[in-house]
């Protein structure tokens, strides 16, 4: 398979409620029952395979969730075990994250009865353990990095994105001592798709004009270096709780993070939820699907590319 024009498009599943800025099992069932058919008709409508990483917690939750995508083809991999602020992996231990680690691995295993591989982080926060932490857990795969994206203020754990801006571009084997860098670790890393700006569902919900000119870019650059793209939705964003009445909760403890984290984002983040999402999604595959892209999982993407070199045990 040609692996110079590949689109990865990956799903972040969680019980996280955008409309209420909090993590509620109820939005778990709405996921489950509206969001997921809606992605997984879009994916059928164009044949694409793609990767669902899931919290361990909706899993347990919701089984049901992961085997809905079993049938058609898609990946199953982590997104930890839960999506609480605390248990961002650059706030846990190392003891912490290999148990978060292990333990969403059993259950989505359990349930799904496939090998589990790979892993993205909640919120994509990771710190100097987590490459380590993934290796002692049984991983291969990490989509936790964006490279060369600048989130400012406007996410958590935004100092240490930072490191986002000097990460390498393209996939690459990770170092054992950082994901942020080149080493011979057994692990690889497909940094998400960004321009500065990240390119995933919120970003495309919030400026749909400059996600326009943001594919244009990624794909001007794949042309010259073959980059997938990978893009990055939550089928929460396909669901629609504005019936409900709500108040803006507060998981910053400062002022200054309280307004930006928590007040301005929950504005801006329900913007062009529920079908309409769907249709602005609709136009980005479209736009790589014209361009003569192929959809498949991560996990097919680093076999490909990958097979062969270095490293103790390969994908
Ligand atoms: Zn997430």
């Amino acid at each position: 398979m040609s692996v110079k024009k590949i689109c990865l498009l990956t799903n972040d599943v969680e019980t996280t409620s955008i409309w209420f800025n909090c993590l509620r099992d109820e939005t778990g069932l709405k996921v489950l029952q509206e969001g997921m058919p809606l992605l997984l008709d879009i994916y059928s409508k164009y044949n694409i395979k793609s990767t669902f990483y899931f919290t361990g917690y909706i899993a347990k939750l919701y089984p049901q969730i992961v085997k809905i995508i079993l049938k058609r083809g898609h990946e199953v991999a982590s997104h930890g075990l839960s999506h609480k602020k605390e248990h961002g992996f650059d706030q846990m231990s190392y003891k912490q994250q290999v148990h978060h680690l292990r333990e969403s691995k059993m259950i989505l295993e359990d349930i799904s009865g496939k090998e589990v591989i790979g892993f993205r982080a909640p919120a994509l926060r990771v710190n100097e353990d987590t490459g380590k932490a993934l290796i002692e857990s049984g991983y291969l795969i990490d989509s936790s990095i964006a490279s060369q994206r600048f989130d400012w203020f406007m996410s958590f754990g935004g100092r240490k994105k930072l490191k986002w801006l000097s990460s390498p571009r393209l996939p690459y084997r990770t170092s054992s001592e950082s994901l942020f860098k080149k080493g011979n670790s057994p692990i690889i890393e497909v940094p998400l798709s960004a321009t500065l700006l990240p390119y995933l569902g919120t970003t495309m919900r919030i400026f749909p004009l400059l996600t326009r000119l943001q594919h244009r870019l990624l794909n001007l650059e794949n042309s010259i270096n073959h980059k997938p793209i990978v893009f990055d939705i939550h089928p929460n964003e396909l669901i629609d709780e504005s019936n409900e009445t709500r108040s803006i909760s507060r998981r910053s403890d400062q002022l200054f993070a309280y307004l930006f984290q928590d007040l301005i984002r929950a504005q801006l983040k329900v913007k062009n939820l529920g079908h309409k999402a769907l249709d602005l999604y609709d136009r980005e595959i479209k736009y790589f699907m014209q361009k003569n892209y192929q959809f498949i999982t991560v996990r097919e993407y680093v076999e490909n590319t990958f097979n062969g070199s270095q490293g103790n045990r390969s994908v």
